[in-house]
């Protein structure tokens, strides 16, 4: 062997071993790398936690009392993705410029189910019971869609939290207050059909005045 056939060995295996080195660093299980350099091509897999949530109220077309009302929503929550096609990432310019994408395409699956829940006529009230579904309806779309899409795969998916804005909470309870004011009133009121003796006749009514002597119920 030559010397520069020795030299280009020598270059070669050095050139080898460093992205072998690399991979083996960022393999660790760390839960937020953070590189001062980016690579051009990160080696091995990058994960990140990425919190979701609608940065408007989504508006919820909704019935109380069968009284049609709108009340705003809001939700959150968070996933995790791991760069599983490096150049794909990269075709994006890495996981963190890629994060507003995956959030919106999350806000918009998520809104989507809550426009299919208000379709079915499904009570605002009722709504925290569908984050489960919620949830798996959106994981498995996320899973199924994002390997290609985006060169990530979905680890986890949770919905924290689906509330009403303090207005929307204010409006349903005024509401509530209102109903429950008229149920009130309707129990406590005498009811007008019902019979009654006539105290001077005792005769049998059912109008305001005794029909047999002209008494006014008392
Ligand atoms: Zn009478």
């Amino acid at each position: 062997m030559g010397f520069f056939d020795k030299l280009l060995k020598d270059v070669s295996n050095a050139l080898k071993t460093t992205p072998e080195s690399n991979a083996q660093t960022s393999a660790k299980p760390v839960e937020t790398p953070a590189p001062a350099v980016k690579p051009a091509v990160p080696a091995g897999p990058q994960q990140k936690e990425i919190p979701y949530g609608a940065k408007n109220p989504f508006p919820y077309d909704t019935e109380m009392y069968g009284t049609p009302l709108t009340v705003y929503l809001r939700f959150f929550g968070k996933f995790k993705v791991t760069a599983v096609n490096a150049a794909a990432v990269n075709g994006f310019g890495g996981l963190d410029a890629l994060t507003d994408k995956l959030i919106s395409e999350t806000v918009t699956l998520f809104e989507n189910y809550l426009h299919r829940l208000s379709a079915n006529s499904v009570p605002c009230s009722r709504l925290p019971m569908y984050s489960q579904e919620i949830q798996l309806s959106i994981s498995s779309e996320l899973e199924k869609t994002w390997p290609d899409k985006y060169g990530v795969s979905l680890d986890s998916f949770s919905v924290a939290s689906i509330a009403y804005t303090e207005e929307s909470k204010k409006k349903i309870s005024e509401l509530q207050k209102k109903e429950m004011e008229e149920m009130l009133k309707k129990s406590s009121a005498p009811a007008e059909n019902s019979n009654w003796t006539c105290h001077n006749c005792k005769t049998e009514n059912t109008g305001k005045f005794c029909s047999n002597c002209g008494k006014s119920r008392e």
